[in-house]
């Protein structure tokens, strides 16, 4: 990695450079994972380098079916090159099935069908842990419009009809995921585009026959094996026929 490019953000689980041109951006990523209830980072070796496979096919696919996205071309086994956006601050949840927070706060079993898929939005800000929010929050503080909100819903749905029926079709149940959006300007208009990722770090994942957990759920509930399981994913979609070599030998 070159030491001039110029980072412009750093997250939990990636980086952002400077791109080629402008207007673009280089997202390399990380290894890292972060167990909900520690600070200590966890370092996944390889996890990196499937979610940049992951997320490219993903991206690519959903582009040729109209829902546009940041993702230009992958890059290296670590990076990518994508579009850049006025990034909105909203992470979108679309649910299927009851886990995670919303068992907790609705009191509902892990594992529950719901009666249709439920959105939600969140604000993105790790100092508040990031809360809910409301459609009411959102246009009050300016985050997005109205429009702007409904053009979220509208693809958040697309996306999750498409990534049930990849991940159906492999044995695979899609509960819940979380994307991201952005405006890309154009002259005085702003289109809502698809950012972000879509990875096992930010979808839940259970296996469909035996709801065995494939997913970052695997770092919170410290059940182990994350990368097998991630690259069981990668494997399923006929992404990764076999384990880069920066992950063989890697764990164990
Ligand atoms: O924890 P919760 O049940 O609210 O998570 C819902 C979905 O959103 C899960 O698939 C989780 O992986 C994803 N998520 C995420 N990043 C966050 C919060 C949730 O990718 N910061």
């Amino acid at each position: 990695m070159s030491t001039r490019r110029k980072k412009i953000y750093e997250g939990k689980a990636k980086i952002l450079y400077e791109g080629p041109e402008p207007g673009t951006l280089i997202q390399y990523f990380k290894d890292d994972a972060t167990p909900f209830n520690t600070e200590k980072k966890t370092i996944l070796e390889g996890k990196g380098v499937i979610n940049n496979r992951i997320s490219e096919y993903f991206m690519t696919r959903l582009n040729t079916i109209g829902v546009q996205n940041h993702f230009i071309k992958r890059l290296n086994l670590r990076e990518q090159l994508i579009r850049e956006l006025e990034i909105i601050p909203l992470e979108v949840v679309v649910r299927n099935v009851a886990a995670g927070s919303l068992s907790q706060r609705l009191g509902l079993p892990e594992g529950q069908a719901l009666p249709r898929s439920i959105i939600e939005f969140y604000l993105k800000d790790d100092k508040l842990g990031d809360p809910m929010v409301t459609e009411e929050h959102i246009t009050a503080f300016n985050w997005a419009s109205t429009q702007e909100i409904d053009d979220m819903m509208a693809l958040s749905l697309r996306v999750n009809d498409f990534l049930s029926g990849a991940f159906g079709a492999v044995g695979i149940t899609l509960i819940d995921f979380k994307v991201e959006f952005g405006r890309l300007w154009e002259n005085d208009f702003a289109r809502v585009i698809l950012a972000d990722e879509i990875s096992p770090d930010s979808c839940r994942l259970w296996d469909a026959q035996t709801n065995e957990k494939l997913d970052k759920d695997r770092v919170h509930r410290d059940l182990g094996d994350v990368i097998e399981s991630y690259a069981e994913v990668a494997r399923r979609l006929g992404i990764m026929k076999e384990m880069p070599t920066v992950i063989q030998g890697g764990l164990h």
